[in-house]
């Protein structure tokens, strides 16, 4: 029997500009990992693209041969929807060119870079493009979701910073979307996903931020509720420019944290400020008086630095199970449901994070892009995470029941990129309203859902 990978060599061998790889190959293992290694799809046939030409023609090989097909940006999606068992994965990796615009203040992005080549190519310009908070999760589906990072309150998601995209259609079509053209599509692409094409190049705006006060202040686990109190009165006030997420964590067993504090268990909040010294300073002061801080260890450093000072702490090929939801107002009774869950985290990496979504992000009504809680104040992750596959029932059974223990306080869905494969009803409750308008889209772009390793919208 012929393979995929024989068949694919033999129709497209001559215009295929990339690389067939297939089960056979000693590349093939490394082309299959992804950044959660509790995650292992074995897949027909890995296609690393060099160009949008390769990606139509993936599209259509795959089609052709009824092979379901995924399309793998950096790899990074916590359900490995980057991936699939016996069919196709579109790698664009190598799609990875960054072109700034400096006078424009805006950026050329390949639609298979990571976030540390953006800021590497938008730094020495002064400038910054809105991401997450590991430098290593590809642009590509973290942007197709939403984008939560440190500027989201001063900038806004990174899809509010998106200007255009090229985008491959199932049918093969090339066409680019924006305000002024396709703007059906352009709408649905900011959030809704991989579901209407493969975006082969983002343009974003840049904003003028270099430097930045970030870094973490920690209390003790056992001072949650009176450091959740005062932070879910605090930040509704604190100016746009700055943000702080809060977090239960383990003291990492290293620098630059104290050895004192190595493995301890604490809460705390993870400052990112735009701004003087002194602006920072004010920021952070009304949470720096309450309670007694064990650290405080925010400190000014290049926007990059601080992008990328968790990538350490969050390697590929660590075991991950998350859970996540919006949240509008913190309860009383999940404030030490929050504490009595991560004190009893399984592993040290584990832990959770609740996101600031307001400020900039409450500029974009619910309607103007399908992502639908503008009105949220946080996104909360719940996270399981550990080195050693053993580990993985334990990450899965305590993400899973801390999350139905805090859910019923939540806004009702969650935000797409941090979900894993967790069904229909949570993906229309992530859209809301929007679901509808995107089952619409996606009937007219991709009508036979040919993009479906995704958090898949079915066509209307
Ligand atoms: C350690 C870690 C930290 C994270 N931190 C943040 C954070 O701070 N903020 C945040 O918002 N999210 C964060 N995320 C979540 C992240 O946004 C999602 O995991 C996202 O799916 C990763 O995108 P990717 O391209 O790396 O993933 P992939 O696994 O490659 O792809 C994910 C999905 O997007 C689709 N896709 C990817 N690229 C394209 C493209 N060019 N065209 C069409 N479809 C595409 C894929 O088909 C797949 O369905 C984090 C994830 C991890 C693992």
């Amino acid at each position: 029997m012929t393979t995929a990978a024989e068949a694919a060599r033999e129709e497209l061998g001559g215009t295929f500009e990339g690389q067939l790889v297939g089960p056979d190959d000693s590349s093939y293992d490394d082309e299959c990992a992804l950044f959660n290694a509790m995650i292992d799809k074995k897949p027909a046939l890995v296609a690393c693209c060099a160009g949008t030409k390769d990606v139509a023609a993936m599209i259509a090989f795959a089609r052709a041969h009824d092979l379901p097909l995924a399309v793998r940006g950096g790899g990074h999606n916590g359900g490995g929807l980057g991936s699939v068992d016996d069919g196709v994965v579109a790698d664009l990796s190598h799609l990875n060119s960054v072109t700034v615009d400096a006078d424009a203040q805006t950026a050329r992005v390949g639609g298979g870079s990571t976030w540390n080549e953006v800021d590497a190519a938008t730094h020495p310009h002064g400038l910054a493009v809105p991401c997450g908070i590991i430098s290593t999760t590809g642009v590509g589906g973290l942007t197709l979701g939403g984008g939560i990072g440190h500027l989201t309150r001063s900038c806004g998601l990174t899809i509010d910073n998106l200007l255009s995209a090229q985008v491959v259609l199932a049918d093969g079509q090339v066409v680019t979307a924006s305000a002024d053209e396709n703007t059906e599509l352009f709408w649905a692409i900011r959030g809704g996903g991989g579901n209407f094409g493969v975006v082969t190049e983002f343009e974003f705006r840049a904003h003028p931020v270099t430097d930045v006060v970030g870094g973490p202040t920690f209390w003790a686990i056992e001072d949650t509720e009176e450091v959740l109190a005062a932070y879910r009165e605090f930040l509704p006030t604190l100016e746009r420019n700055a943000s702080g997420f809060f977090a239960w964590h383990t003291v990492p067993p290293g620098p630059p944290f104290p050895e004192e504090l190595h493995m301890r268990l604490v809460c705390g909040i993870v400052w990112c400020v735009v701004g003087s010294d002194e602006e920072a300073e004010k920021a952070m002061a009304p949470m720096l008086a309450v309670g007694k801080p064990l650290m405080h260890g925010a400190g000014r450093a290049p926007l990059p630095g601080l992008n990328s000072a968790f990538d350490g702490l969050y390697c590929p090929g660590d075991q991950w199970y998350w859970r996540a939801d919006f949240v509008n107002e913190i309860a009383d009774e999940a404030m030490t449901l929050n504490r009595e869950w991560n004190a009893n985290m399984p592993t040290w990496k584990s832990g959770s994070h609740m996101y600031p979504i307001d400020g900039a992000a409450h500029d974009v009504g619910p309607n103007d892009t399908p992502w639908a809680y503008r009105d949220a104040t946080w996104a909360q992750v719940i996270i399981g995470v550990d080195p050693d596959p053993a580990n993985a029932p334990a990450l899965r059974d305590w993400a899973v029941g801390y999350w139905e223990a805090v859910h019923p306080y939540s806004a009702g869905g969650a935000y797409v990129n941090f979900m894993m494969d967790e069904g229909q009803e949570r993906v229309q409750a992530t859209y809301g309203a929007n679901y509808d308008r995107l089952a619409k889209a996606k009937a007219e772009y991709d009508p036979d859902n040919v993009f479906r390793v995704n958090q898949n919208i079915k066509p209307a």
